[in-house]
C-alpha cells in the first residue's frame, strides 16, 4: 500500500535532510568549500558567476547573438509560430560541467542553481506554461529523471510558473544527436514528438541549444496541435564554433 499523503511528505523531507548531510561540503564544479548550504546549493557563487550570459543583440526568434547588420540565418527554416527562444548561458567550462553532472552523474539537485540562471528568461514571458522536452522511455528509465523536467520543476518552485510535463510525448527513441550533421539531426528528429495537449502560452524547456532542431520539431508538434505561438528556453547554448561544426557548414 502506498504511504498516506502526510507520511509521504514527511518521508520526502526526511530523505532531503539526509541527502543534505550526505552531500559533499564542496562546490560540485570547483571543489572549493561552499560556505552556506542552507539553500541546498551544490554550486558556489563564484562558479555561478562564471556562467556567461549571451551578449545582446539577440535574434528575436532563436536568441542567437547577432552581428549588427547581419540577419540571422539559424532560424530561417523554423516553423511559423516558434519564436522567443532564449538560452541562459554559453555552454562553456563550468556550465558544461554542470550539464554533465545533471545528465550523466546523477546530481539531480544541481538543476536548482541552473534554474536560477534560467529564471530571468521566464520572467520576460506573460503567463507561461513550461513544457519540458520529453526523453525517450528507454533514456528516462536509464537516467531516472528528465533533466528538462527537473529545471521546469525548479522554476515552478521558485516562481510559481505553470508546468505541463505531459504535454509532449516522444513517438520513438531518436538516439544521441551529438555526432550528427544538421541535416541528419533534422531527419532523425522528424516526427519524433507528438502533442498530447496544448497548454496556454507554451514554453519549451531543453538543456542545450546546438542547432535548434529539437526545439523546431517539438515546437512544430505543438503548433500542429493548435498552439498559436510556441517559445522556448534552454539552460545553455553551444558557442558559435561548436554550433557551426555541428551544422557542418558555416553560417547556415
Ligand atoms: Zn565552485
Ligand atoms: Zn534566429
Amino acid at each position: 500500500m502506498p504511504p498516506s499523503g502526510a507520511r509521504w511528505v514527511d518521508l520526502r523531507a526526511a530523505l532531503a535532510a539526509a541527502e543534505r548531510w550526505l552531500l559533499p561540503g564542496a562546490c560540485l564544479l570547483c571543489e572549493s568549500v561552499v560556505p552556506a548550504r542552507d539553500d541546498d546549493s551544490l554550486v558556489c557563487a563564484a562558479c555561478r558567476a562564471r556562467w556567461s550570459r549571451l551578449p545582446e543583440p539577440l535574434c528575436a526568434r532563436c536568441g542567437q547573438p547577432l552581428t549588427p547588420g547581419i540577419r540571422c540565418r539559424l532560424c530561417t527554416e523554423w516553423p511559423d509560430g516558434l519564436t522567443g527562444v532564449r538560452s541562459a548561458v554559453w555552454l562553456e567550462d563550468q556550465a558544461r560541467r554542470a550539464v554533465h553532472h545533471l545528465k550523466y552523474e546523477g546530481w539531480r539537485r544541481i538543476a536548482g542553481p541552473m534554474a536560477d540562471a534560467m529564471r530571468p528568461l521566464v520572467g520576460d514571458i506573460d503567463s507561461p506554461t513550461l513544457v519540458p522536452i520529453p526523453l525517450s522511455a528507454a533514456r528516462l528509465k536509464a537516467r531516472g529523471y528528465n533533466q528538462s523536467a527537473e529545471w521546469a520543476g525548479a522554476l515552478e518552485r521558485r516562481t510559481g510558473v505553470a508546468v505541463a510535463s505531459g504535454a509532449l510525448a516522444r513517438r520513438r527513441d531518436t538516439g544521441t544527436q551529438t555526432a550528427l550533421t544538421p541535416e541528419a539531426r533534422r531527419a532523425n528528429l522528424a516526427g519524433a514528438f507528438v502533442a498530447v495537449s496544448v497548454p496556454p502560452n507554451p514554453v519549451l524547456v531543453d538543456d542545450v541549444f546546438t542547432t535548434g532542431s529539437t526545439l523546431a520539431e517539438a515546437g512544430a508538434a505543438l503548433l500542429l496541435a493548435g498552439a498559436r505561438e510556441v517559445r522556448g528556453i534552454t539552460f545553455a547554448r553551444a558557442p558559435r564554433p561548436l554550433a557551426e561544426a555541428a551544422r557542418g557548414v558555416h553560417g547556415i
